[in-house]
């Protein structure tokens, strides 16, 4: 099928590996909702044909959070980059994870907002080069799965399309597990990070993620000076708090005596 996406670029491979998860897990068209906002990723609901809402940007989490809420036998899955999620919608990455809500947030950090043309985001690297810092980007960079963790996901993962059947997996299981569940995929934009970091093509960019991934039971073992530049990859997290919808109903419940 033709799309937007450009050659090496990440997100398709995502895409191909949460749709595989959904057909074993059973995700129907009817009973699933797929939620995005803005940019790259966000343009990923146009070819499929679940339940989608399309949101502005850094609203997909507030709008998913809705959903569940109110209709908690539907799927609800959010698809969001690094833009979306942690840059201008950190504030509802912060509170759907400190609810534990029942959502699945699959968040494509590809280091940069690449749709409109490269800036920095919330995820660059200090010293990158990227269209609005020629000379290195001064800020330090949000670690998605550690803010995941503290604020309270029920769930943490980490991969790259280079992991493409550790990517699956995780992705499978993030779906199957109740409460706020999130899974970062470090992906090539060779487009914009890639061209302003010596990585034009999308292989190269693969071969650099390959290189700054460590499966994170070794990465438990190093030192922090050893950990320096680099990422976990695998489950990083894994546990069974009640979610939002479930301590909502106890609060109901003693509300209405019932
Ligand atoms: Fe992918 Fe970057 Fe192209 Fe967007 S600009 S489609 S993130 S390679």
């Amino acid at each position: 099928m033709p799309h937007m996406w450009c050659p090496g670029c990440g997100i398709g491979v995502m895409l191909r590996a949460c749709l595989r998860s959904f057909e074993e897990l059973g995700y129907g068209n009817q009973d699933t909702v797929v939620v995005t906002g803005i940019g790259c990723t966000g343009k990923l609901d146009d070819y499929l044909v679940t339940h989608a809402l399309h949101t502005t940007h850094g609203r997909a989490l507030a709008c998913a959070t809705g959903i569940k809420a109110a209709k908690d036998d539907l799927h609800v899955v959010v698809f969001m980059g690094d833009g979306d999620s942690v840059t201008i919608g950190g504030n509802h990455f912060l509170h759907a994870a400190r609810r534990n809500m029942d959502l699945t947030a699959i968040i494509i950090n590809n280091f940069n907002f690449g749709m409109t043309g490269g800036q920095f985001s919330g995820t660059t690297f200090s010293g990158a080069i990227t269209q609005t810092s020629a000379y290195g980007n001064p800020e330090r960079q949000v670690d998605i799965c550690a803010l995941a963790e503290v604020a309270g996901a029920n769930y943490v993962a980490r991969s790259t399309p280079w992991h493409v059947d550790d990517l699956k997996t995780l992705i499978g299981e993030a779906l199957g597990r109740k409460g706020f569940s999130v899974v970062e995929v470090l992906s090539p934009c060779p487009t914009h990070f890639g061209s302003n970091n010596k990585m034009k093509k999308g292989t190269e960019m693969l071969a650099w993620l390959q290189e700054k991934t460590v499966p994170v039971e070794a990465w438990r073992t190093m030192t922090p000076e050893a950990r320096a530049g680099l990422f976990p990859i695998g489950r990083l997290v894994d546990r069974n708090e009640p979610d939002f919808n479930a301590r909502y109903a106890e609060v109901g419940a003693r509300a209405t005596g019932n």
